[in-house]
């Protein structure tokens, strides 16, 4: 057995303090140069330490505070998925009323000085050309609204984030 596999197998009982000092004396000369235990050592402490601080008649404490604590996180976790999804809801549903609600006035204003600019090309203009005009405008103003919303909106977000971490 070489002298690495030796010491890796005394590292848990280093960590919990329960060696003899000629033994520790090894462990502590050993894993100045070897990294693998020397990790292992450090992986092994907190374990250790928290076993130490147990209370004897409770032993399931520690286990009941792991997982407590991991089922926290996962609340949490769970927690900030759904309050981005409502934030993602909020969001197309205020890029849709900015649109529904403003596009009249675009429409209107848009109409008036198109005709200003070119009134000879909207008198010979054919009815679907108009219409395709139409739409085409229609998209444009739609990307743009929701280009606005969204920023606005994701703005908004950070900010309400910002607020409840601090919270
Ligand atoms: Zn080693």
């Amino acid at each position: 057995m070489s002298k690495h596999d030796k010491i890796r197998e005394l590292l848990a009982l280093a960590a919990a303090d329960v060696l003899t000092s000629a033994e520790e004396m090894q462990v502590a000369e050993h894993v100045r140069s070897c990294i693998a235990c020397s990790n292992e050592l450090e992986a092994w402490r907190p374990i250790a330490s928290g076993l130490r601080r147990l209370p004897t008649p409770q032993s399931s404490s520690w286990l009941v505070q792991a997982t407590l604590a991991r089922a926290e996180a996962k609340l949490a976790e769970q927690a900030e998925h759904d309050w981005n999804r409502r934030v993602m809801i909020a969001v197309v549903a205020f890029a849709w009323l900015l649109t529904i609600a403003s596009w009249p006035v675009f429409h209107f204003v848009s109409g008036r000085f198109g005709s200003l600019l070119e009134p000879q090309f909207s008198h010979t203009q054919f009815s679907n050309t108009l219409f395709s005009n139409t739409w085409i405008s229609f998209t444009a103003f739609t990307a743009l609204e929701w280009l606005a919303g969204g920023v606005a909106a994701v703005m908004l977000a950070i900010r309400l984030r910002g607020e409840r971490r601090l919270a």
